[in-house]
């Protein structure tokens, strides 16, 4: 929602580093520098939060606030004290005057926007929110150290780049290089906090790209110029980097005063959010000892469960990213019962799940094929497995939480973007080099792609249009991020395929109000127009799309894959002895079961009617024709009932086919599980036929 902001300053410089924060989110700012008019403003306007710099002229701040009061008793009011002594006087009387937040200058606008945004919405000294900022600030200033101990090594890169340009005129793409540079650095210095860095680079981008038109007696005078933009960047960066990190010094410091020893416990642990939190079934304290100091490594989240029942309630109680489970018990069946107990939970169908085992592996893989291990690990666990099974696991994770790849070549950028993203809950992953993104994307399916412009080798709308032309894309949300907003970038954004843009430096909030809203929406058009509403399985043309994606990865990484179709039996009787409205239940009942077993990262459709499709990757035929028919046991212990009352049960028959044997193509394929379909009716019903014994064609 659109705010009004008094920002009352006599520093026009301050004024105009902080408004923009703010008009940028949509609010309208009254930038003031006089303090009667301020208070004149405050009465005549409906103002929505005050800002008051410190010092104010010809009245003392607290003079200025008191009267303010006197006018407008509960509008929210920010202070921000000329510096650190004044602040410290000031944190004392923070209730007196009702202040709802009160910083220092210097200030980092990104991060000062995070703070005054939680005022905006009330809820600043929630601790959720405090806790969410607190990650978000830490974070932030890791990445903004980081930058301070390149940004030498970058201006250098820069300043050799200048210097050749300068050297061989005739060469534009010397010139393009500079201009690269200075616009990668001027996004990533202005989001990090180095608006100064940021501005001399916009300068050089600028003049570089105006030197092309320019005869070369005239560049002479716009190289000085250049070259004293960059030795004021270089001053200038080594003081900002001095800044921010004393702005976070200086508000650690007030923290450790005024909070006790919780504090400490709370921040080793929070250090970053989770990448992933993952539930551990083991028995063995030790082996779970082990794999939370993994987890810790890797930034993953471990939930331990002992028993069965410890992992249940666990399950329910924790929104989990992927569940491990040891199966190897004496009663090994029991983790197989557990697994699909896991997934019978509210919300839990598409959990992703891995079998732990001993060192000598997994005795019985029909049962792990029915319950649906993605991935079989065995014991111990070498130092990098756990990470590299959790990232495969929510990489399959479907309808969980959202999963984000950023691609932009500049780093920091893309990290910066990332840990605010991740803050938030969601899964990102960063790719710095585009020629990799279709692969990315194959290992890493995203449900959304921010996508920046101007990349070495090829453009960001190109990889869009590239994107496009492949049906599992075509619908993904792309944002670009880019410093270039002349009309014609926007225009061409939505040109090659984007869904929307996003301009350098980014703020925060309107990056993830933006992602939200995108990703919400894609996630409701595609269950619309994706999924059947009786069985919860994909419609026939939406498996037909990841069909061919299984097909094109099996081609390219020579693997096998399967496909099995299912009708359910006498189906027709069913409607006309115990109702329509039975025979949809039984569908329902099905797809639901279907939806269940099985791995996550296989897929189930509703081919049409009475017809389900299933294709599972990477499986012998002989174990997943063991595993259907251990479904179909299960569907036939099913109990349904009448329109009327009668309870009845049900069965199917199913046909097989693998690629490459039994066809190269899906139309072969479905071809041959079809006929296969139909010698199972004829033999009887109520079986799987794998079928070495197809008719000829
Ligand atoms: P078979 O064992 O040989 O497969 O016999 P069948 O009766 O199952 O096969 P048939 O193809 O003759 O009949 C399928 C029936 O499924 C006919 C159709 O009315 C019914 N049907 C198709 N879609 C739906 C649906 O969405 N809900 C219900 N209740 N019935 C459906
Ligand atoms: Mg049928
Ligand atoms: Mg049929």
């Amino acid at each position: 929602m659109s705010k009004k902001i008094l920002v009352l300053d006599p520093d026009q410089d301050f004024r105009k580093l902080i408004s923009p924060v703010f008009e940028s989110r949509g609010h309208s700012v009254f930038q003031e520098e006089d303090c009667d008019t301020s208070l004149q403003l405050l009465k005549n306007e409906e103002i929505d939060l005050v800002l008051v710099g410190s010092p104010l002229t010809g009245i003392s701040a607290e003079g200025w606030i008191e009267k303010a009061r006197a006018i407008k008793e509960s509008v929210p009011m920010v202070f921000i004290a000329g510096d650190k002594t004044e602040l410290k006087e000031m944190k004392p009387r923070l209730d007196t005057y009702k202040l709802d937040l009160v910083s220092s200058k210097p200030l980092i606008p990104f991060i000062f926007g995070a703070r005054v945004e939680c005022v905006l919405e009330g809820d600043v000294n929630s601790e959720a929110q405090q806790q969410k900022l607190k990650n978000f600030e830490k974070m932030f200033m890791a990445l903004v150290s980081k930058y301070a101990r390149v940004l030498p090594e970058k201006l250098a890169e820069l300043a050799k780049a200048i210097e050749a340009a300068k050297a061989e005129p005739g060469n534009l793409a010397l010139l393009d290089e500079v201009k690269g540079l200075a616009h990668k650095m001027k996004g990533t210095g202005g989001s990090l906090g180095f608006r100064k860095v940021g501005e001399h680079m916009a300068f050089i981008e600028d003049s570089t790209m105006a030197m092309k038109e320019m005869a070369e007696e005239e560049r002479v005078h716009i190289w000085h110029q250049i070259d004293r933009s960059l030795v004021n960047a270089q001053m200038d960066g080594e003081q900002e980097a001095r800044e921010v990190i004393d702005v976070v010094h200086a508000d650690d410091d007030a923290e450790n005063k005024d909070q006790t020893a919780d504090s400490e416990q709370a921040g080793s642990e929070k250090e970053q959010p989770a990448m992933a939190r993952i539930m551990v079934v083991d028995k063995d304290e030790d082996f779970l000892k082990v794999v939370e100091e993994l987890g810790r490594e890797s930034a993953v989240e471990v939930v331990r469960a002992q028993t069965a029942p410890e992992a249940l309630d666990k399950a329910a109680q924790y929104p989990l990213d992927a569940a491990l489970i040891n199966i190897v018990t004496e009663k090994s069946q029991e983790g197989f019962k557990l697994a699909m107990e896991i997934r019978s939970l509210p919300g839990n169908h598409n959990l992703p799940l891995a079998f732990i085992s001993g060192a000598d592996g997994m005795q019985d893989e029909t049962e792990g094929t029915h319950a649906g291990a993605s991935l079989y690990l065995n014991k111990p666990f070498k130092p990098d497995s756990l990470e590299k099974a959790v990232e495969h696991l929510v990489a399959i994770r479907q309808g969980g939480r959202p999963r984000i790849l950023i691609t932009d070549d500049d780093e920091f950028f893309a990290n910066t973007i990332a840990l605010v993203l991740r803050n938030e809950g969601m899964i990102v992953k960063t790719l710095n080099d585009p020629a990799q993104i279709l692969d990315t994307m194959q290992e890493f399916p995203p449900d959304m792609l921010l996508l920046d412009v101007m990349m070495p080798g090829i453009t960001g709308f190109d990889v869009c249009r590239k994107l496009r032309k492949v049906p599992r894309w075509r619908d993904l949300p792309i944002i670009f991020l880019t410093g270039q907003t002349g009309v014609e970038a926007r225009v061409e954004a939505f040109r090659c395929g984007g869904d929307d843009y996003l301009p350098k430096p980014v703020v925060n909030e309107e990056l993830l109000t933006r992602v939200k809203v995108r990703i919400d929406r894609a996630a409701m058009l595609r269950e619309r127009s994706d999924k059947d509403t009786i069985t919860g399985l994909l419609l026939r043309r939406a498996f037909s799309e990841q069909l061919s994606a299984i097909l094109a990865e099996s081609e390219r990484i020579k693997c096998n894959f399967s496909i099995c179709l299912l009708d359910v039996d006498h189906f027709k009787k069913v409607n006309d002895t115990h109702g329509h409205l039975a025979g949809d239940r039984v569908l329902a009942g099905l797809g639901q079961l279907l939806s269940k077993r099985f791995r996550v990262d296989d897929i189930r459709g509703r081919w049409g009617g009475e017809e389900f499709i299933l294709a599972f990757r990477r499986e012998t035929k002989e174990r997943i024709h063991k595993a259907v028919d251990r479904v179909l046991e299960e569907f036939r212990g099913m109990e349904f009932e009448s329109d009327s009352g009668v309870s009845f049960k049900c069965s199917f028959s199913g046909g097989l086919a693998t690629y490459p044997d039994d066809g190269e193509t899906i139309f072969d394929l479905i071809h041959t599980a079809d006929q296969r379909l139909y010698i199972a009716k004829e033999r009887g019903r109520n079986q799987i036929v794998l079928g070495e014994e197809v008719p000829a064609k």
